[in-house]
């Protein structure tokens, strides 16, 4: 945790559960991403972590945005961010609110089906496009694969048929899952990329851009390679494919900018044990799937879990949150264990939970409040 995070805790005293975030983290986090990719041009996913202070602090530092949606499109342009550096990155828009989205000037989009591109070709004429294709995912421990991109070949006709349809074919894009543990997984995505390159150029249509998508780890539990790695196995493919001939490269972070940079501090509302032969504690915090912790869906996303001020043994626990839906389990097939003496009403801290947490919380489900943001 971070000094200022500490000292925020202690002096503040916030309600719990809360989302506690370092702005200054996630601006370091951007400038290594800028130091270890110099030829990327950096779009935040905006998605894992909507906070206005955090779209302010970016654009100041001259990042570009990608959205999925008019709510995201709203928040950008409200906190200064031009339309010229936000893509419409969601494969899957309703018309009007790519017609909105053109309007406000927005002329970077996504798109994976005929369809999609139709609605383009009408609502948002003369766009740069890019057509993202399926990848496997495999080695993902938050995948995005099935639900988004076409096969390669099919990406090549849609990206021919996007120029006879009035729109700019402009490059691919993929996402090979979030939270990627293989550094292996950008090879063949970005060797699939210039395959399509070299096949729409024998068309006469030159793509630009590569856009690899997100990926890139925050620091759960288990180790991974720090992000210079990352961004070297990303160069290599890129390199190892297009040679002297680079194209324009997008990078789109969500989870590598600001997961490190929050922590959620939550409280233990009961301990209980269940008696029969298991003999592992339930613990019971104040945060769990509905509030914040939705990543733990399957077990997913490990945190980092602490407990200021206990120490000595610890037990093996299952954890859960605390509301009345059995599916607010945290951890139950993961072995977490937790102090002895850890007792009701014990700050319990959960690390590296700056992405994915404060978004994705339930409007009250059995009125509890999303969890409250604190940006410092
Ligand atoms: C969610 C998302 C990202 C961010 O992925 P991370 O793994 O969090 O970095 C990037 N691009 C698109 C299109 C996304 O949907």
């Amino acid at each position: 945790m971070s000094a200022r995070i500490a000292r925020f805790l202690a002096e503040q005293t916030p309600e719990t559960p809360c989302l506690v975030v370092d702005l200054n983290l996630i601006g370091a986090a951007y400038d290594g991403l800028r130091r270890y990719l110099p030829l990327a041009q950096i779009y935040y996913a905006v998605k894992a972590n909507p906070a206005a202070e955090i779209v302010r602090m970016l654009n100041w530092k001259g990042a570009s945005f990608d959205v999925a949606s008019r709510g995201e499109i709203g928040l950008c342009l409200e906190n200064g961010v031009t339309p010229d550096r936000l893509s419409f990155g969601n494969t899957i828009k309703k018309e009007k609110d790519i017609a909105h989205a053109y309007h406000a000037g927005v002329k970077l989009f996504a798109f994976d089906s005929a369809d999609e591109l139709a609605k383009l070709a009408r609502a948002a004429p003369g766009s740069r496009v890019f057509c993202r294709i399926l990848v496997t995912c495999d080695g993902a421990e938050w995948p995005l694969s099935r639900k988004f991109g076409c096969a390669p070949e099919m990406a090549v006709e849609l990206l021919h048929h996007a120029r006879d349809a009035g729109l700019d074919p402009y490059g691919v894009s993929f996402h090979v899952g979030s939270q990627q543990t293989d550094l292996g997984q950008w090879d063949g995505a970005v060797g699939a990329a210039a395959g399509m390159f070299s096949a729409l150029a024998a068309l006469d249509i030159n793509l630009r851009m590569v856009n690899i998508g997100g990926g890139f780890p925050a620091h759960y539990s288990g180790e991974l390679p720090g992000v210079e790695h990352y961004a070297q196995a990303v160069m290599r493919a890129i390199t190892r494919h297009f040679g002297n001939d680079l194209p324009e490269i997008i990078i789109e972070p969500g989870r590598s900018l600001v997961g490190d940079a929050g922590i959620i501090q939550s409280e233990v509302v009961l301990i209980s044990e269940k008696g029969g032969n298991d003999g592992r504690r339930w613990v019971y915090l104040d945060v769990g799937k509905f509030n914040g912790l939705a990543e733990t869906m399957d077990e997913s996303i490990k945190y980092r879990i602490a407990t200021p001020g206990r120490g000595g043994s610890a037990g093996p626990v299952v954890l859960a949150g605390p509301t009345c839906d059995s599916a607010d389990i945290l951890y139950e097939k993961t072995e977490y264990c937790l102090p002895l003496a850890l007792r009701v009403g014990d700050k319990v801290e959960i690390l590296s939970a700056g992405a994915y947490t404060a978004s994705y919380a339930s409007v009250g489900f059995n009125g509890f409040e999303p969890i409250r943001t604190y940006c410092i």
